[in-house]
């Protein structure tokens, strides 16, 4: 990581935040049990800092997409009694087996044939746990309805399985008109009913917002704990997490004769003051940002101008105060006033993308580190 007086960009991370969110989650939730889904680097906000702190605040079910990050993460965790679950969404890879036993790994089974490694394993073994995953009309990841009823038609198919979960993915959750949301649960229901011993789970982030239906006995949320606004409801809510502060390397003075960065993609209109600042799309400040992202210097929006280059990017700075900006000072790049979901809308993506792409040559700094 590199050091805080010469980064391009400092990374501020508020870990009370995540705690919060979480804690709000958990409550819009009363009968189910809070997970957290960190995969992807908990989003790319830290999944050893995250993991930690929702430890504490009382989770002790956690999701991530691969085995590696499972590993991390359960070193990461504090060796408390009452050991958190951690479980892995790609589920089980051939051969895996020894290595969801020596860090105490749930899988999450998304195929007969997974299904049937793990069975055989439990069996020698005396016993494991698992997670299945049903397709509830996602077609991504989980066993059809076929499979169900073939599982379920065949006495040994889950021997010397302990099945803790079952659990679905929503489409469209973040769309509580969508009628795929009731088709979805009404398959849910109707699959896990084979499985009558098993706790079930259907709602990510959105999913929680569409109220108790669809709750069952454990959330999975994962944007929303960063601050990612998943609907529209959750708005209101989230509160934002992180904080991200381009440095300025120069500040020029251009006029209207003058063009801007790669492919001269933008003409100076008059005489403007132009802040070059040490963040590119090698960051992940996306170059769809292009002539299209902004930021502020406190309260006052600095447009992005030109091309967003590798690791630089340059914002008109002409309605800053001169005085309140210089070499080594900083331009919000994300705050409360620019969001990731702001961010999103300039690039044409989602708030999850803008967050997962922060780079690695930020100064990062964790805020109420557990
Ligand atoms: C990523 C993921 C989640 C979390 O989704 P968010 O929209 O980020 O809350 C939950 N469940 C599954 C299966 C996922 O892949």
């Amino acid at each position: 990581m590199s050091d805080l007086s010469t980064a391009g960009g400092i990374l501020t991370i508020d870990l009370d935040a995540v705690a919060a969110n979480w804690r709000v989650l958990h409550d819009l939730a009363p009968g189910a049990a809070c997970g957290a889904v960190v995969k992807a680097n908990a989003y790319g906000i830290g999944a050893a800092p995250v993991g930690r702190k929702l430890y504490l605040a009382g989770c002790r079910s956690f999701f991530v997409a691969t085995v590696d990050e499972a590993i991390a993460l359960r070193s990461a965790l504090p060796n408390a009694p009452d050991v958190a679950a951690i479980h892995v969404l790609d589920g089980l890879p051939a051969g895996a087996e020894e290595l969801f036993d020596r860090h105490a790994l749930t899988p999450i089974l998304n195929t007969v044939a997974e299904t049937e490694a793990w069975s055989r394993h439990a069996t020698v073994s005396g016993g494991r746990d698992a997670v299945l995953q049903l397709d509830t009309g996602m077609n991504r990841l989980g066993l059809s309805a076929d499979d169900v009823r073939g599982l379920a038609g065949r006495k040994d198919a889950m021997a010397g399985v302990n099945l803790r979960l079952v659990m679905s993915h929503l489409a469209c959750a973040d769309d509580p008109d969508a009628p795929m949301n009731a088709a979805q649960r009404d398959a849910f229901l109707d699959l896990a009913a084979r499985f009558p011993s098993a706790r079930r789970s259907l709602a990510n982030s959105p999913g929680i917002f569409l109220g108790p239906d669809y709750h069952f006995d454990l959330v999975r949320p994962g944007a929303a704990l960063y601050g990612i606004a998943v609907c529209n409801a959750a708005k209101a809510v989230v509160k934002q997490v992180i904080r991200l502060q381009g440095r300025i390397l120069q500040v020029r003075h251009v006029d209207s004769e003058m063009t801007v960065g790669y492919g001269a993609a933008h003409r100076a209109q008059g005489a403007r003051r132009i802040a070059t600042v040490a963040v590119g799309y090698a960051d992940g400040y996306s170059r769809s940002l292009s002539n299209r992202g902004h930021g502020y210097v406190g309260d006052v929006r600095v447009p992005v101008v030109g091309r967003v280059s590798m690791d630089l990017t340059t914002f008109d700075v002409t309605d800053v105060p001169e005085n309140s900006i210089s070499r080594g000072s900083f331009i919000d790049i994300v705050s409360d006033r620019v969001t990731p979901d702001d961010v999103a809308r300039d690039a044409g993506t989602i708030g999850y993308e803008i967050l997962t792409a922060l780079g690695p040559r930020f100064h990062r700094v964790y805020k109420g580190e557990a």
